[in-house]
């Protein structure tokens, strides 16, 4: 199975992500690839960081799930292949989730979304980029809260880390239970 977690920069998507991965041991996630380049307080293997050139001969050759352009960079998810029996955990932006979603109409899409629009904004300033691109993922967000809505994706609010990532382990049982049927 697959399990999109999308929502705006700075809703903590990362960190939600992590601790699913160290609760739920069925769960496998991938390293996505970006021309985007490294933030200073960056953990060098967030992504896969390359050049524009590279990104595109790997879309060429059909190595990735989806992908798309996000504010002027690329990402990209690699072809998953989890370990036997493992459900794979994607972290990415809207459009990627709706391309996922055309691949695998069983995907489970999962929306995060701030407690509130002056907490994501204190959010995406502590992670040190510049003023016009807080600005810009801002805008960003409200696109994307919408283009999630018509996809039909479930919104967690991550008011409390711990009560969001039980909310989202409660829903990865329950789609894993439909699909045993
Ligand atoms: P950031 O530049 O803040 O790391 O990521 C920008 C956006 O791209 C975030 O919404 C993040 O979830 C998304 N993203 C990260 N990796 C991928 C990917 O492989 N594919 C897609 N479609 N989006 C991604």
């Amino acid at each position: 199975m697959l399990v999109v977690i999308s929502g705006p920069g700075g809703v903590g998507k990362g960190t939600i992500v992590r601790r699913l991965l160290e609760r739920e041991p069925g769960l496998w996630s991938s390293r996505s690839w970006t021309t985007r380049p490294h933030r200073p307080n960056e953990a060098d293997d967030a992504y896969v960081f390359v050049e524009r050139d590279v990104f595109l001969a790997e879309v060429e050759r059909g190595g990735f799930l989806e992908w798309t352009e996000f504010l002027g960079n690329l990402y990209g998810t690699p072809v998953p292949r989890p370990p036997p029996g493992a459900d794979t955990v994607l972290e990415i932006e809207v459009e990627g989730a709706r391309q996922v979603r055309q691949h695998d109409p069983d995907a489970l899409l999962v929306f995060v979304v701030p407690p509130s629009a002056v907490e994501q904004e204190r959010r995406l300033r502590a992670r040190g980029d510049p003023e016009h691109l807080v600005r810009q993922r801002l805008d960003k967000a409200a696109e994307e809260e919408s283009a999630a809505a018509s996809l039909g994706a479930i919104e967690v609010v991550n008011d409390d880390l711990e009560r969001a990532v039980d909310e989202i382990v409660a829903l990865i049982a329950d789609a894993r239970r439909a699909r045993r049927g």
